[in-house]
């Protein structure tokens, strides 16, 4: 079997995360044994100030045999926009010039959980689509409504449509978690929709309905760990490995064959990011 058939890559891990202060070469050891050939580092931190973290670790590990070939990302979280002030967008425009720091992100709208106001967020993002712009990276996007609401994704789209859909770099919808015509606009302003764990989850039958009617070159896979564990660890610290269980319940839903969600999503990622065919080590 060629090897880089089963290549998969984890298109969003928090692996910086003082959850893996103790076993983080263990655990990207046993990513690559998954058969994981790239792990893209979300560099947000708690806050603009651990921003570096994603690439310092890109740095300390890339190189290194029989380990996941790294990237990272920068960006100012939604509940963190109200640091987004000159210093920390200086601070992101320097992060996206290096070559490791491939996508910018994750940014959005979080409407879900108490924290920035709304027209702060907006603003940050707002910001930071115009710095990743000059800077010519795609970006990763958090969005997350209130239940049963769409305002987050209406605002989002709105956003999208005036500062980011002209550039035509395009990005990555992270953890999916709307429906099918969140999903279909995604798709039709050039993004991939990534899905993470909860794809996985028993009352995520809808989620599955959507990735069902999703084309196969517009989705990517991730954990997002150290969060959302798929079944049957569900509740335990994720770890890019683990992203194999949500690329096992794609094949089943799109009715692929074995390796094939691995194909599709490597292509994917290596497409929007313009990196190579071979992005192993
Ligand atoms: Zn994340």
């Amino acid at each position: 079997m060629c090897p880089e058939a089963l290549l998969l890559i984890d298109s969003h891990a928090h692996i910086d995360s003082e959850r893996y202060a103790d076993d983080r070469p263990a655990m990207l050891a046993r990513a690559w044994e998954a058969g994981v050939g790239v792990v893209l580092a979300i560099g947000i931190g708690d806050g603009p100030e651990q921003m570096h973290q994603a690439l310092d670790i890109c740095r300390q590990f890339n190189g290194q045999p029989n380990l996941p070939r790294l990237y990272a990302s920068a960006g100012i979280y939604p509940h963190n926009t109200h640091e987004a002030n000159e210093a920390a967008l200086a601070k992101l425009d320097g992060l996206l010039a290096e070559p490791e720091v491939i996508a910018c992100g994750e940014i959005g709208l979080d409407y879900y959980h108490e924290g920035a106001p709304h027209d702060v967020q907006c603003q940050g993002l707002i910001r930071q689509l115009e710095i990743a712009a000059a800077r010519k990276r795609p970006i990763l996007i958090h969005c997350r409504p209130k239940d049963g609401a769409t305002d987050a994704w209406d605002d989002l789209f709105e956003i999208l449509e005036a500062h980011w859909q002209p550039t035509g770099l395009g990005g990555v919808m992270h953890c999916f978690g709307a429906g099918w015509e969140q999903a279909r606009r995604s798709l039709d302003m050039g993004f991939l929709v990534s899905f993470a764990g909860n794809l996985t989850y028993p009352k995520a039958q809808p989620l599955r309905d959507v990735a069902a009617k999703m084309p196969l070159d517009g989705i990517l896979v991730e954990t997002d760990a150290p969060w959302l564990a798929p079944a049957p660890n569900r509740g335990k610290r994720n770890e890019p490995a683990w992203v194999l269980r949500t690329a096992l319940v794609l094949e089943e839903l799109l009715g692929v064959e074995r390796g094939e969600i691995a194909v599709a999503t490597t292509k994917n990622f290596s497409r929007l990011f313009h990196l190579q065919a071979d992005v192993g080590n």
